[in-house]
């Protein structure tokens, strides 16, 4: 048994459901919740910002943050594959009447300089007013480096916009670079915010909470939010049930993702060295990991066969067919997190080395 379809799957440890148990609680909307108000204060000090606010999910934060930088008519400069576009039901157009400016990915996760300053439109009556910046970072797992980020708030100071990170899996994308900047994970996550006027961050994905987000900016801001949030129905009560569990995760859970961005190289390398020596896994192809989803590309009559098998045996992936140049492939993504174990992984790659054996004695 072992579920990589998401690191929103993970479940709250003991520890993490004892400290929601004996949370101590007000009612949210009173803004006398005590410890709702530690994680907002904890996290705006954690990630170099004034203020912050707890908001049930990830699209929540980010609608906030859209509908609070953004009037109706204004602009959002966003990524084609970006959740903000993509995968939270249109909202910035359907709630917040904003109008979404898709630009086209690089390969590396990022979107080019030059297209975001083409993108930005001349003040005239033709045209929405550019506004915001939206960036993705870990986007597809991918990590967006910090000059990449510098850059891109630079330009959007020069160019007088607003720019918000889409943070859902920032602390994955600040574990991933702490070292090589001589930082700590956390030190490194302040880094990559520095220069934005606001910052999402889930913490019900890797950092392994229930539920939960945090959207990060300046007072004003997040004064602005707080009443966009109600708008949206997001104003809840005993808040300190849930953000207990986000103390706790910011307390407890960064430095560990380095074990998730181990497991998904170990991972990627297991399923690389399968292909390699098995016949019937000859068009599995590997994507390298950065962090901590591994994304495998096979032949729909493979997938017809593998994905029922891995199903039959408790292993849960997300599979999505897509057209590639060479042909329908189906990509099958393997998400790491703190519920899913190196055993589990060993197990899960003999499970498809007998899987690949058996296929082949049928043939
Ligand atoms: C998961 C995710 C979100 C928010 O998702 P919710 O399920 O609403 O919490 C936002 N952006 C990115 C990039 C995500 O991966």
């Amino acid at each position: 048994m072992a579920d990589f379809r998401s690191d929103t799957v993970t479940q709250p440890c003991a520890a993490m459901r004892r400290a929601m148990h004996d949370a101590e609680l007000g009612d949210d909307v009173f803004n006398d919740d005590p410890t709702t108000l530690e994680l907002q204060r904890y996290a705006a000090e954690l990630l170099g910002f004034e203020a912050a606010l707890f908001a049930p999910s990830g699209t929540q934060t980010n609608l906030i943050a859209m509908m609070s930088h953004c009037q109706r008519g204004d602009e959002a400069i966003v990524g084609q594959q970006w959740h903000t576009y993509k995968w939270e039901g249109g909202g910035m157009a359907v709630l917040g009447s904003v109008q979404p400016q898709p630009l086209e990915l690089q390969a590396d996760g990022t979107l080019a300089l030059s297209d975001i300053a083409g993108a930005i439109k001349p003040d005239d009556p033709h045209f929405a007013r550019t506004r915001l910046i939206v960036i993705e970072n870990t986007v597809g797992g991918k990590v967006l480096p910090l000059s990449y980020m510098r850059d891109v708030a630079t330009l959007a100071r020069e160019k007088g916009l607003k720019c918000h990170i889409d943070g859902a899996r920032l602390m994955n994308a600040a574990v991933a670079l702490a070292s090589e900047h001589q930082l700590s994970p956390q030190e490194m996550a302040r880094e990559l915010c520095q220069g934005y006027d606001s910052v999402s961050l889930c913490l019900s994905k890797g950092l392994g909470c229930p539920v939960g987000s945090l959207l990060l900016g300046s007072k004003e801001f997040i004064q602005q939010a707080k009443r966009v949030r109600k708008m949206l129905g997001g104003g809840m009560r005993q808040t300190g049930v849930l953000t207990a569990a986000g103390l706790y995760a910011l307390h407890h859970n960064i430095e560990r993702l380095a074990d998730d961005h181990a497991n998904a190289r170990y991972l990627a390398d297991g399923l690389t060295e399968l292909a390699r020596e098995l016949q019937t896994l000859q068009s599995l192809t590997v994507i390298a990991p950065q962090t901590n989803i591994v994304f495998t590309d096979i032949a729909p009559a493979l997938a017809d066969r593998l994905l029922p098998y891995l199903a039959e045996h408790g292993i849960k992936v997300t599979a999505s067919r897509y057209q590639a140049t060479q042909g329908a492939l189906m990509r099958l993504r393997w998400v790491c997190h703190l519920d899913i174990s190196r055993q589990q992984i060993t197990e899960t790659l003999t499970l498809i080395r007998q899987f690949a054996q058996e296929v082949s004695l049928v043939k």
